[in-house]
């Protein structure tokens, strides 16, 4: 048996475009799990939906009393103040929220967050008692550039500065997400997968211990659907995914958290 829980989490994105229709997919969402907890009473997945800041409450409100939990996509390092647009690990809390991503590709690509603000992310999550699930994973060049060790180790390093043993072993997640593999239809292959992910653990092994590495949850990212899970969750180092796409669809995200 698997002794890491596994952890399927979907990332709504900017989707969907208003409160009435996050209302409608978290309700879709809170009926398929309780379909699945009065059929498979053994059901030992942790599931957690991630929408937007803004409609954090009402998906929470629609998800009380299934299994699901909440996450944040995004969170300020400071707890209050002059951060115009911004929102704290407090308020996230005060919404119900568990986790938050930290360091998505398309935080550091699109919105320029650099190794050094993910880890202050990391950093205020952990202090605040949330999971923080810190995103790593090579862009395409770097995959045909033969560089993907290089840097998942670096994000790595750089994400994990000053988080303790113990913050990592029972707090925080890590989801390996190729930038060439998110939103574009390509899964890295279940192999390709299999093998960053035990080169992770193996950095966790060598930056904190042999328990911690085999204690922290890895996730996997990137096009992620119905279709490749199974494949996937087969792989021993494999703990998780983390979905995008695929999650908006209430169907299929239920059809990925219950995989086989
Ligand atoms: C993601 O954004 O984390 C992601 C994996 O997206 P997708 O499943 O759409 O590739």
């Amino acid at each position: 048996a698997r002794q890491r829980k596994v952890l399927m989490a979907g990332n709504w994105k900017m989707n969907p475009a208003s409160i009435k229709e996050a209302r409608e997919m978290a309700a879709l969402l809170a009926s398929s799990l309780r379909t699945i907890a009065q059929d498979k009473p053994g059901f030992d997945v942790e599931v957690v939906v991630i929408p937007p800041s803004p409609f954090l409450h009402i998906v929470a409100d629609v998800l009380s009393g299934t299994v699901a939990k909440i996450g944040a996509q995004d969170v300020h390092p400071e707890s209050k103040g002059a951060f115009t647009g911004e929102v704290s690990t407090g308020m996230l809390m005060s919404m119900g929220v568990s986790y938050v991503l930290a360091g998505h590709s398309e935080r550091r690509n699109l919105f320029n967050e650099s190794d050094a603000v993910v880890n202050k992310k990391v950093k205020a999550v952990l202090a605040s008692g949330l999971s923080p699930i810190l995103c790593i994973g090579e862009s395409k060049e770097e995959y045909e550039s033969g560089l993907v060790k290089d840097v998942c180790s670096k994000q790595l390093r750089e994400g994990l500065v000053g988080v303790s043993a113990e913050d990592l072993q029972e707090k925080l997640v890590i989801a390996y997400e190729p930038v060439w593999a998110i939103g574009t239809g390509l899964t890295a292959t279940p192999a390709i997968a299999q093998s960053v992910h035990s080169y992770i653990r193996s950095v966790i092994k060598e930056m904190y211990s042999p328990e911690v590495a085999n204690a922290v949850r890895i996730q996997y990212g990137g096009s992620v659907t119905p279709e490749s899970v199974d494949e996937l969750m087969t792989c021993p180092d494999i703990d998780g995914c983390l979905v995008g796409g695929a999650s908006l669809v209430a169907e299929k995200f239920s059809r990925i958290f219950s995989y086989q």
